[in-house]
């Protein structure tokens, strides 16, 4: 462990800042309009929810542990009150609701990728991300799927999980003014609907569930997240968890899975590093290298045909049998030979071989 220390120290935190802010910079940068250059910051100006002294005013927001009822009051059409912390448990119910990722890579190229030992999405700003929800039995008519961004520290989980006023503001990916300010959108149907819970101002998003297609056995859905981790004034590098409920109409919970999501630059990078992180703290040894393979397993091995290394087949068991596949049957004949002469001189104790080797001479 200790050695491995010596040359992977892990990344320090003034690095990491340092490296999102050069990111964070530049993008801010790319995206500012060309033109009508206040625009977009007077448009960020505090008419909407997300000012810095925006007031929670709600009991008890720090307890993490209220967890949600799974049976909510029917308000018509509606969506239910949240609770004052959405409860972040798995439960996969009576419908064995579950999510299951494209883990991909952890190429440089990757825009999406999941870890599996950390159950953490990484994504790249509004880039696709596929999540398949899978259920054991179907659902009733009118189910739908929520997702919901929260805080994943206590200090930070009564806050509501918003975008930055930059990107609020950028005419981009704002075609609906209405939820310019959710982090999540879905991608994909017409029948997406962005919700504003009236008590908690949470935010969340709701489309239909469908069966799988024929032929498969799980529904993609496609979310976008559409601020960066490292955004100022939005989630400012707090780690937030994004909660998918399966729901019915009228917004009884039937199930829900949580996972944590980054979103950066660099979603395969960022997700071996942390991997690689979390296997240090565990202890375990890390590297990318192959045990070097034995002797024996590369005599085990089918021989090519222009391999004629003897030498290899003789230094192991003499029991054991290999087959040789020799192309041409004069290759074969000569092969033949000379493996009945090792076969003889194998037979032949060493002092008689020396006998016969002298009488060869002297005749
Ligand atoms: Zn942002």
């Amino acid at each position: 462990m200790s050695d491995g220390e010596q040359f992977e120290l892990p990344m320090s935190q003034g690095k990491f800042e340092q490296i999102w802010m050069e990111l964070g910079v530049g993008e801010l940068i790319k995206e500012l309009p060309r033109t009508n250059s206040d625009a977009w910051l007077s448009a960020a100006l505090p008419d909407g929810p997300f000012t810095d002294g925006f007031d929670l005013d709600l009991p008890g927001t720090t307890d993490t542990t209220v967890p949600a009822p799974d049976v909510a009051p029917v308000v018509d059409n509606l969506p239910p009150p949240a609770t004052v912390v959405p409860s972040i448990s798995d439960y996969p119910g009576e419908y064995d609701f579950q999510l299951r990722f494209n883990q991909s890579s952890t190429t440089k190229s990757a825009t999406s990728t999941y870890s599996q030992i950390l159950n953490k999405l990484y994504c790249q700003l509004a880039k696709t991300c596929p999540v398949d929800v899978l259920v054991g039995r179907e659902p009733p008519q009118g189910a739908m799927l929520r997702a919901t961004a929260i805080y994943k520290k206590s200090e930070h989980v009564s806050e509501v999980v918003i975008r930055c006023p930059h990107h609020q503001s950028v005419a981009e990916n704002n075609e609906g003014v209405s939820h310019r300010s959710h982090l999540i959108r879905v991608e994909g149907s017409q029948k997406i609907q962005y919700h504003e819970d009236p008590n908690t101002k949470r935010h969340s998003v709701t489309l239909p569930y469908e069966s799988p297609q024929l032929g498969s056995v799980a529904t993609t859905i496609l979310l976008n997240f559409m601020c960066n981790s490292s955004c100022m004034g939005g989630m400012n590098r707090r780690p937030i968890l994004t909660i998918l409920t399966l729901e019915t109409f009228d917004g009884q919970v039937l199930g829900r899975q949580c996972f944590e999501v980054r979103v950066c630059a660099c979603p395969g990078r960022d997700r071996k590093t942390e991997e690689d992180n979390l296997k240090k703290t565990k202890g375990e040894v890390v590297t990318g290298s192959k045990r070097k393979r034995q002797t024996s397993d590369q005599l085990k091995e089918p021989v090519p045909a222009a391999d004629l290394d003897f030498s290899k087949r003789i230094k192991n068991d003499d029991e054991e049998i290999y087959t040789l596949q020799v192309h041409g049957r004069k290759r074969f004949e000569m092969l033949k030979t000379i493996n009945a002469s090792l076969e003889l001189m194998h037979m032949v104790p060493v002092a008689d071989q020396e006998k016969y080797r002298q009488k060869r001479y002297d005749s």
